[in-house]
């Protein structure tokens, strides 16, 4: 999960890395009222998640209450890349004399972690990195060892911070890691760390990734999570411990296994595109390893309750979960979906393969359920999946 911009300055504060004293609004007035309280030059930032909001206008200093105001009410429900702004942050401003970046991060690739560290900071890093490779550096940290001042003596002379900021950003490294390990983030990015005028570093943005399979000991994250921002569905699915993502076609896809349901989101565009395009797939939706009726039901109403979804496509390779249970589980969740009331009609392609196909197949053909079709081959069911979404 993500944060917003005003939510990681929070979570910094918590954690004791010197940030700029502000506040969150949804409305003009309410920027104005912060203004006013912090009743020196603000700055008034767009709360989307997404980078670059400097460049794209989403960053604006104002003098005073009525400016602030007005430029808040510029930003407010301004598009940034496909965001809209309903959030903004107001702070003081700084007097920056330089911009630096500092991160940590996962290094999945490399199994580890991470601290990316730049004088060349405030843009984009990418570019950074591409451009002038020498003035990024990398160092990675030791999960075990963590940062104490030795190793964040050896970032600042690894990124060549200048003397004179060395002895802050060494606390602001080591405390910088201790938010990221006690909040079980994937990443803490701060671009820009700005250095003031009268020679202060401060945190003046903050991007924060957690992860989320550290939810269950985090229980302050879930407060977190901008509802107005969760997909529907997806938030039901997550309740039922399904793993499913909404995406934007018309093919349902429910399967047995996550590299399983990958390959079906393939197979399923493959035809799609045979077809003209147009048909694509609606979700994906692993059920995992023991299908019983219950979880292809539940499944089964998320999927169909997708008002962008016209037909389904349930894959199923059986192996320490039988075929014929998971055929069963198909028969049985229809009709747990008829009692529960839900009324429906779309068409759902069944492909069964591996232990116990056959007995799998033989209970689907004797339940004759009108709206299940059988097809044996992946390829060949995908391909009905989508004639029969083209259809609709
Ligand atoms: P981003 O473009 O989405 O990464 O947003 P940032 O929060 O990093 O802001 C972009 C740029 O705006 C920064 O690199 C700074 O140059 C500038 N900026 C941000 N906050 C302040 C501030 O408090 N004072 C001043 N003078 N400039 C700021
Ligand atoms: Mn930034």
């Amino acid at each position: 999960m993500d944060l917003y911009e005003y939510q990681g300055r929070d979570l910094f504060e918590k954690h004791g890395l010197p940030v700029l004293d502000g506040g969150v609004a949804t409305t003009p007035t309410e920027a104005r009222a912060i203004a006013e309280r912090l009743g020196e030059r603000v700055v008034i930032k767009a709360q989307v998640k997404v980078g670059g909001r400097g460049k794209a206008g989403g960053v604006k200093l104002a003098e005073g209450a009525d400016e602030a105001q007005a430029r808040a009410t510029d930003i407010l429900g301004m598009d940034i890349k496909g965001h809209t702004v309903h959030k903004v942050m107001v702070t003081v401003t700084a007097d920056i004399a330089e911009e630096y970046y500092f991160s940590y991060l996962l290094d999945r690739a490399n199994r580890t972690f991470l601290c990316i560290a730049s004088v060349a900071g405030g843009m984009d890093i990418e570019a950074v990195a591409e451009e002038t490779p020498e003035k990024v550096a990398k160092i990675t940290i030791d999960a075990n060892k963590g940062v104490d001042e030795t190793t964040a003596r050896e970032i600042v002379t690894a990124a060549q911070f200048p003397a004179d900021v060395a002895d802050q950003i060494v606390v602001i490294a080591q405390d910088l890691w201790k938010a990221f390990v006690a909040e079980d983030a994937t990443l803490v990015e701060v671009n820009p760390l700005a250095k003031t005028g009268e020679g202060k570093v401060l945190c003046l943005d903050a991007k924060v990734t957690f992860d989320e399979n550290a939810d269950f000991r985090q229980s302050s994250h879930a407060a977190l999570v901008d509802q107005a921002q969760v997909d529907p569905l997806e938030q039901r699915a997550k309740e039922k411990d399904l793993n499913y993502v909404k995406l934007d076609g018309e093919v349902g896809i429910i399967g047995n296994g996550a590299g399983l349901v990958m390959s079906t989101l393939d197979v399923v565009a493959y035809a799609g595109e045979d077809l003209g395009g147009g048909v694509k797939p609606a979700n994906f939706l692993d059920i995992g390893g023991g299908a019983s009726a219950e979880v292809m039901a539940n499944g089964l109403e998320i999927v169909l309750s997708d008002p962008a979804v016209k037909s389904v496509f349930v894959n199923v390779f059986g192996g320490i979960t039988a075929c014929d249970a998971v055929a069963n589980g198909i028969v049985q969740a229809l009709e747990l979906l008829h009692q529960r009331g839900e009324d429906i009609d779309k068409p759902l392609v069944v492909r069964l393969d591996g232990n116990n196909a056959e007995a799998g197949r033989a209970i689907l053909d004797a339940a004759a359920n009108p709206l299940v079709q059988r097809v044996d081959t992946m390829d060949g069911a995908a391909r009905r999946a989508a004639e029969l979404a083209a259809a609709r």
